[in-house]
């Protein structure tokens, strides 16, 4: 379940309680009044929760966003043939993609077409090799 799974859940779940809440304002049941009452009360604490781990989660991504450009930095890449290609002691090795420097992953290549496609799996970019 990633997290706009659970977000969404959670406020199925809750806006659930709150019409529960209407209808046992209107049935007049004070017992069932209470207890959705109390269940209502005790979902806050989870909603700021929810959000503190989402703040978390985005400021990971940034950080991992942020040493992932670092580190691409480091690599020496040259782009040719719509792909990128990383520059190592013993030559060239690739493709990479041309866009955040994952390593691609080749498709079944076409009868009869000598390009080949290939795919990131990291920013779902889709490259013809030439
Ligand atoms: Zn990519």
């Amino acid at each position: 379940m990633t997290g706009t799974e659970i977000i969404t859940a959670f406020n199925t779940l809750r806006a659930g309680l709150k019409e529960l809440n209407e209808y046992a304002k209107i049935a007049e049941d004070r017992k069932i009044k209470d207890l959705v009452s109390a269940t209502l009360d005790q979902i806050i604490p989870i909603q700021f929760g929810l959000s503190d781990l989402k703040q978390e989660n985005d400021q990971l991504r940034t950080e991992i966003a942020s040493l992932n450009e670092r580190l691409n930095e480091k690599a020496k890449f040259i782009y040719k043939r719509n792909a990128a290609w990383k520059i190592t002691d013993n030559g060239e090795e690739g493709p990479y993609c041309p866009n955040c420097h994952n390593r691609l992953v080749a498709e079944s290549a076409i009868p009869g077409i000598s390009a080949k496609r290939y795919n990131c799996f990291t920013c779902t970019s889709s490259v013809t090799i030439t």
